[in-house]
């Protein structure tokens, strides 16, 4: 089975160049870090993280140079996610929704005119961007979305409305997705923020992410035009599932880094906390969540690193193509069996390093909270907030159950979807 061979191929050596762009990536998240932990506390979003991130790039790492970007690998881009993601995932969040879901969808389908329009603008954070799929309705089943598009003239015409879309508030860009009201088929639209007929609307209430805005999106007949279709006509379903590869891969290797934050913090706390008589990591039991965090940590770092590679693969291949093989047609074609192999295992990879990695930094949030007592349970520990946000991670970029499923069947075979 392709998805398990390979394994000599695995390499995770970095050069000097990536190695110092991670360590600035490491002194950026320690600048913000009093300042995130502020912003938290007061449910606000991080207005440092665009000129912080923006100055050392990271506001466009993996988008190609050529676009204003800094052009790395996918295993770069998810070490530094993974050290944004000791800041908490309420921070990992805006780059997942700005980069991930964002900017590469646009790198990844996006026409020539299309990529100049927007890329240079949102890897220096002039713009940030969003993705604007989820429906009231239609969550883990995007084939039902109720949004509608017409074909008027020069553009088109969207009515419908999305919701929970992280950025939503204040994202410049975004893509969407809506069913032709005539055929039912999806496509993709970029949207502008300031496009006629679009309205959003701040989602309160959240339980944690409190430092990333989500956003309830209005499509009020909104006018989009013509050259704003992202892809073909009919693609949209096809594109959105692309952008959640990248989803996934950006919600694990931020889970690796809740994990360490927890394990540091518990290591800490352990030490320097004594009840009856000895300090807390003495005992047995609390060494036992301390170990359970540790293989959390090992067990999610190896299945996001390798996702991350067989990520870079497929973005090798399809940067190899002809342009008028990459204008569309490859991507969907059947027949290309070498794409749809690579894309296969980098979907795979990545639905079950996201599934691995949610589900053990929530339980490595949990034990932790557990070690500090009742000094855990206040909002301003910093497991408690990778508590609250680590719960997300289990319900966005596709339910666990949904990515569980989505495993079984490719191991299985396709005749035993069951979803
Ligand atoms: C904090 C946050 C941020 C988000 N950001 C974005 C964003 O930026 N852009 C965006 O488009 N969306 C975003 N979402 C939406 C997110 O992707 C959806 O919440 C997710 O896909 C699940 O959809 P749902 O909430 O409608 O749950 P539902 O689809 O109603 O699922 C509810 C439960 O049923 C289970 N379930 C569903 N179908 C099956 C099945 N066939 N078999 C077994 N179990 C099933 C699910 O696993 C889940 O446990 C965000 C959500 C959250 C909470």
């Amino acid at each position: 089975m392709p998805l398990y061979s390979n394994l000599s191929q695995m390499n995770f050596e970095l050069s000097k160049e990536q190695r110092s762009f991670v360590d600035r990536v490491d002194a950026a998240c320690t600048s913000i870090r009093q300042y995130e932990e502020k912003c938290y506390l007061e449910e606000k979003f991080n207005d440092r993280i665009v000129p912080v991130f923006g100055k050392i790039g990271m506001l466009g790492c993996p988008i190609s140079k050529k676009y204003g970007g800094l052009g790395y690998d996918m295993l770069t881009y998810a070490l530094a996610i993974e050290r944004i993601g000791e800041e908490g995932s309420s921070l990992r969040t805006f780059f997942s929704a700005h980069t991930s879901i964002g900017q590469l969808v646009l790198q990844g389908w996006a026409s020539e005119e299309q990529k100049k329009e927007y890329l240079p603008d949102t890897a220096s954070g002039k713009s940030v961007m969003a993705f604007a799929l989820t429906e009231p309705a239609a969550g883990s089943d995007p084939t039902s979305m109720a949004m509608k598009f017409e074909k008027k003239g020069d553009h088109f015409v969207l009515k419908g409305k999305k919701h929970w879309i992280g950025n939503g508030t204040f994202a410049g860009v975004m893509t969407t997705y809506a069913k032709d009201a005539d055929s039912g088929r999806i496509s993709a639209f970029i949207v502008d923020r300031d496009s006629p007929g679009l309205r959003t609307e701040e989602m309160k209430n959240k339980m944690g992410l409190l430092t990333v805005k989500n956003a309830e999106i209005y499509f009020d007949n909104c006018i989009v035009p013509r050259k704003k279709l992202l892809g073909k006509l009919g693609q949209g379903l096809n594109i959105a599932y692309s952008a959640l590869i990248d989803g996934r891969l950006s919600v694990a290797a931020g889970a690796v880094g809740v994990m360490k934050d927890c394990l540091s913090e518990c290591m800490a706390h352990a030490k320097s906390r004594e009840q009856h008589g000895s300090p807390l990591a003495k005992k047995q039991l609390i060494q036992e969540h301390i170990a359970r965090i540790a293989v959390g940590i090992e067990s999610s770092r190896w299945l996001v690193y390798r996702a991350a590679m067989a990520r870079q693969k497929l973005h090798e291949y399809v940067e190899g193509l002809k342009q008028e093989e990459r204008e569309w047609q490859t991507r969907l074609d059947r027949n290309n069996k070498e794409y749809s192999t690579l894309r296969n295992k980098a979907d795979n990879l990545a639905a079950i390093a996201k599934f691995h990695a949610s589900n053990a930094s929530f339980e490595a949030a949990n034990r932790s909270v557990q070690i500090f007592g009742s000094f855990g349970y206040l909002k301003t520990a910093r497991v408690a907030r990778h508590f609250l946000d680590s719960r997300a991670t289990i319900i966005y970029e596709g339910a666990n159950e949904v990515l569980e499923l989505k495993i079984a069947s490719q191991v299985l075979g396709d005749s035993y979807r069951t979803y």
